[in-house]
């Protein structure tokens, strides 16, 4: 029979456990012994939940205080000096000041990959040396074996985890490490061994990447001095397909190969072709990014087919590690049962890789055929379910025209009527959206949801948080005001509820960073707005005031991007939908006398697909969801875009596509930098960038920003530039929020008194 196996399981918990203890450990509310109590009960949990849902061989390693490449670091005991504590005894309080910064700078955290999920960014000095330097993995794996469990530990192959790291000040290529890296290697493995696991899952995504040829080759070297240590390898590949790496993964000296056949089914063919039949074959079967019941039958063809080349060595498995899809759809009791029967959480996924390993080698067995029958109804009621195909959103979109797509009038025209009817000073001030989310604000939020504060009571306050919002910017004087985002949980739930098309969980919960979760929308059918969605709060803010105020949406692709989306729809026909259904607000703010829109796309650049090759596609269907959005307009009316990151050098060509009117940026912390590649693009519309870090609470003052500002107007035509914060201002206080603004405003009055 083919053997079941998961990469990876969700480790925050059923209920968040993993995140309570942490914060009450952080806060001193918890000691280190009860902290580690709670880890081992939500792994035993995790491993009998796999279990028992059918899983044989368990991961382990997969389990992690804060996040997975940090506790990678501390094994391998890549611990910047700055960590070292004094009396030189590495602890779970080195682990956590490396995430958190206590009393000194953390490392860098970035995304994984193209998921959601952060990592901690190890670094590296080129004097850097490795030691075993954390004994976690080990004692986990002597826990499991104690509880019974046939494990297989996870390791972060030294490949992939050098190239996920960062050499200090970039002085050195950090390849050069690995020669020092691999002997840890080399001990982990012997200790594994002597502890008598057999097979060890080593993970190395980055052969889904587009490698430099060096680091190919490295993986030759690498691979062949590991292959003198025992345990048996499983070298695990997920996100993509290897396409040019395939000779190189297949012909490594390891035991086996894991492949992801959800995000590549086309690479199968080409792997039965030339891996070498004495190997492991782990197919990734079942989708380990979204929450979607799989397709048995269709999964099944392609296992029969690896199964005639790989018989007894064909291992099934999710994609990817089950960390970034929910833990169990059991407890969703808001969920109505149709749309219950489409989905699958983590434990639900387990369940469904366990079937597809039985149903290799006996397709009649009553369980498989059952679970069979279940798999193809849950997909017949979904294509045929009206809450899923809308016929007037498919024929809409099918409507569009170029002129949809297109400003009536190119920027150069329209920016001048807009300064003729804004009649803003030069360098405009203005913020990106959010003012301080107050307790008040969020206990009325959860009063409303409880039904103890009935809708114009919750309206009431909402409106009393608008009015003071918009009083503090007059008393300071901005020129461009915010409503605030009062009512606004979040950027995109608050949309994604407003919308017909999404669903939502009670207890989806995905880890994000550390103890940081997110609940994603759920994208489930053609996506249509049914009314207005903002309109009567910014119409109520720009009654407060003659000053203009900014309409604020969440655009398509950020909607998408931190949404599950629909796998019967392609992500760009997905993102046209919502294009419309926000196009039609932009039209509605406009007809409600709102003269400037600003529609944020803060995961413009998250969406870049991991292969160079596939960029251009995404970031045309990208841009054309922008366009579709913003071009309902008048030439008076001016489309605002923001975008909080400060790397553009490879995105400049696909922004200035947008064809926004104005873009505010995040620079303050690469001191205006970037604004090179604006220059050297020679960028046509109006910027601006951030001159306010709100990530910090420092209050910075007006001889910086000042000096800030004459920078960028060194690279950014003086007329085209915007003085705001580099983001919202919804995580800040109010006083600090007030006096950087203060600052802030000064700063542009000083700059347009010296010119
Ligand atoms: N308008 C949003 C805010 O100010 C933008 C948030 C974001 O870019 N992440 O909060
Ligand atoms: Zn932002």
């Amino acid at each position: 029979m083919a053997l079941s196996h998961t990469l990876g399981f969700p480790r925050i918990g059923r209920n968040r456990e993993l995140k309570q203890a942490l914060e009450a450990y952080w806060q001193g509310r918890l000691d280190e012994a009860g902290l580690r109590a709670v880890g081992r009960s939500l792994r035993a949990s995790h491993w009998r939940m796999q279990r028992d849902a059918g899983i044989e061989l368990l991961p382990v390693g997969d389990f992690a205080w804060y996040d997975q490449v940090l506790a990678h670091s501390l094994l391998v005991g890549a611990i910047p000096p700055r960590f070292r504590p004094a009396d030189g005894r590495i602890g779970l309080d080195t682990l956590f000041a490396m995430a958190r910064g206590t009393g000194t700078r953390a490392l860098e955290m970035t995304k994984w990959f193209d998921t959601n999920y952060h990592y901690l960014v190890p670094e590296f000095s080129v004097d850097q040396e490795f030691r075993l330097s954390w004994e976690q993995l080990f004692e986990e794996v002597a826990e499991a074996h104690q509880s019974g469990y046939r494990v297989k530990p996870v390791l972060l192959g030294p490949l992939t985890y050098l190239w996920l790291g960062k050499a200090r000040d970039d002085a050195f290529d950090r390849l050069e490490l690995l020669e020092r890296l691999l002997p840890v290697y080399g001990e982990i493995l012997g200790r594994l061994a002597a502890l008598g696991v057999e097979w060890v899952q080593i993970d190395e995504p980055i052969l889904v990447l587009d490698l430099p040829q060096a680091w190919k080759s490295a993986f030759e070297r690498a691979y062949h001095l590991l292959q003198q240590t025992p345990p048996k390898k499983l070298l695990a590949t997920y996100f993509g397909a290897l396409e040019d790496n395939l000779g190189l993964a297949a012909n490594l000296p390891v035991d086996g190969l894991h492949i992801d056949l959800v995000r590549a089914p086309q690479q199968l063919a080409g792997v039965l072709d030339r891996l070498p039949s004495y190997k492991v074959l782990s197919l990734g079967m079942v989708d380990g990014r979204n929450i979607w019941r799989c397709d048995l039958e269709q999964a099944l063809r392609l296992l029969r087919l690896a199964a005639e080349r790989f018989g007894q060595r064909l291992w099934v498995a999710p994609s990817c590690s089950l960390l970034h899809c929910p833990m169990d759809l059991a407890r969703e009791d808001g969920l109505d049962e149709e749309l219950k029967s489409w989905l699958a959480f983590a434990v639900q996924k387990c369940t469904e890789v366990a079937i597809l390993a039985k149903a290799v080698e006996t397709p009649g067995a009553p369980a498989v055929q059952a679970a069979l029958v279940e798999s193809r109804s849950a997909r017949e009621t979904r294509r045929g379910s009206p809450r899923i195909h809308k016929p007037a959103v498919q024929a809409r979109l099918h409507g569009i025209g170029e002129d949809d797509w297109r400003r009536p009038t190119a920027f150069a025209g329209r920016i001048v009527r807009q300064h003729a009817q804004l009649g803003l000073p030069p360098f405009p001030t203005t913020t990106i959206g959010s003012f301080p989310q107050t307790a008040e604000i969020r206990q009325a939020r959860q009063a409303f949801r409880r039904g103890e504060l009935d809708e114009s009571g919750y309206e009431a306050t909402m409106r009393a948080q608008i009015r003071l919002a918009i009083e503090v910017q007059e008393r300071l004087g901005l020129d461009v005001l915010v409503h605030g985002e009062a009512e606004r949980n979040d950027m995109v739930e608050y949309f994604a509820e407003q919308l017909d098309g999404y669903a939502f969980t009670r207890s989806g919960w995905v880890q994000s960073y550390g103890s940081r979760c997110v609940k994603p929308a759920l994208i489930v059918g053609d996506i249509q707005r049914t009314r207005p969605m903002t309109v009567e709060w910014i119409r109520y803010a720009q009654s407060l005031t003659d000053k203009p105020v900014k309409g604020m949406l969440t655009g398509p692709v950020t909607m998408l991007m931190w949404s599950f989306p629909r796998e019967d729809l392609s992500r760009e026909q997905q993102a046209l939908q919502l294009a419309l259904a926000i196009r039609d607000e932009v039209q509605d703010l406009e007809a409600a006398g709102i003269r400037i829109v600003q529609i944020d796309e803060a995961a413009f650049r998250e969406g870049l697909p991991l292969r160079q090759a596939e960029r251009r596609h995404y970031l045309d269907w990208a841009v054309r969801a922008f366009r579709l959005c913003s071009s309902g307009v008048r030439d008076e009316t001016q489309i605002h875009t923001h975008m909080c990151y400060s790397e553009f050098n490879d995105l400049i060509e696909a922004i200035a596509a947008l064809d926004a009117d104005v873009l505010s940026i995040e620079t303050s912390r690469s001191q205006m930098e970037l604004l090179e590649a604006f220059e050297a693009f020679a960028y046509p519309g109006e910027v601006g960038p951030g001159i306010y870090d709100i990530h910090s609470p420092r209050v910075p003052d007006r001889e910086e920003i000042l000096a800030l500002l004459r920078q960028a107007a060194e690279r950014i035509p003086p007329e085209r530039l915007w003085v705001n914060p580099d983001c919202g201002l919804k995580t800040r206080g109010w006083t600090e929020a007030e006096a950087a603004l203060a600052n802030m405003v000064a700063a542009a009055r000083a700059l347009r008194a010296s010119r």
